[in-house]
């Protein structure tokens, strides 16, 4: 806590008066905040409509925002052709969105992400941080790739992140974080901040997920690509959290532990936090 607060100060000295507050070296590694910085709130599985919360709250990172958005819908696989109709990404069309994966045991991945994002919202705003979900229940259509980019970009996010799990071969296990490649006229000025925020998001999960990186895609747990609508239309630093592979045994029984998402809910939340205390 008391480093916490170190880090807080220096933050507030950055962007606000305060009180002659010390200044500390903003060279030295951010110090992160951990699971007992979120007031004893974060323990009941994350029963929350996502709608609430302090804007702008108290707390250490009370001038920041942050865009979640938790990957597909509960309603997708009803509406296919509102699902599939076609969105500009900036390179090209893609589908407005998909239905997302599940286990072998039919637990889906649109309700993995909701459940994963509520308790990551909730573990920001107790640390102030106003949190902006992109979609509103589990139920729903949609929105769009286009969309869940414009509302990071109309919120004006210092992070945003997509949360989803993915579909991959069932031998193959791990997590990884996208982001987002050089687009030409789009992403130039995403590129390296989002690598930032990869690279704690990738940091912190890795030690706090308890899941290895990705063994049959992407570098060390890091993919870059470009063709991601939710990526290529991000003005504001953005990645993509692939959380583990549903399809796999092993990742799925984690996956779907509500005591594993609590806890990889905080590493999802110091990795924030941490990006957030950079500058
Ligand atoms: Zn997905």
């Amino acid at each position: 806590m008391a480093l916490l607060s170190f880090a807080v100060l220096w933050t507030a000295a950055c962007s606000a008066p305060a009180d002659g507050a010390p200044e500390g070296d903003p060279t030295a590694a951010p110090p992160l905040p951990g699971p007992e910085d979120s007031n004893g709130e974060n323990d009941d599985g994350g029963a929350d409509d996502g709608q609430e919360g302090p804007a702008n709250g108290d707390g250490p990172l009370g001038d920041r925002v942050v865009v979640i958005d938790p990957g597909h819908n509960g309603g997708n696989a009803e509406a296919a052709s509102e699902i599939n109709s076609l969105v500009e990404v900036g390179n090209g069309e893609k589908a407005c969105d998909t239905v997302g994966s599940e286990t072998v045991d039919g637990h889906s991945e649109h309700e993995f992400n909701w459940d994963l994002s509520l308790l990551v919202k909730e573990r920001l705003e107790a640390d102030g941080v106003k949190v902006v979900l992109t979609r509103e229940d589990n139920e729903s259509v949609g929105p769009c790739i286009d969309e869940r980019a414009e509302i990071g970009n109309t919120e004006e996010a210092d992070a945003a992140l997509s949360i989803h799990a993915d579909g991959g071969p069932e031998s193959g296990r791990g997590f990884h974080v996208i982001t987002p490649g050089e687009v030409p006229g789009l992403t130039e000025d995403i590129v390296e901040p989002s690598a930032l925020l990869a690279e704690d998001i990738r940091r912190e999960y890795l030690e706090g997920g308890d899941i290895p990186y990705a063994d049959y895609l992407a570098d060390e747990g890091l993919d870059e690509r470009t063709d991601l609508g939710g990526l290529n239309l991000s003005t504001v630093p953005k990645v993509f959290l692939e959380a583990g592979n549903m399809r796999n045994p092993e990742d799925a029984e984690l996956l779907t532990d509500p005591d594993w998402q609590a806890d990889a809910a905080d590493a999802i939340a110091r990795g924030l936090a941490s990006y957030l205390m950079r500058d």
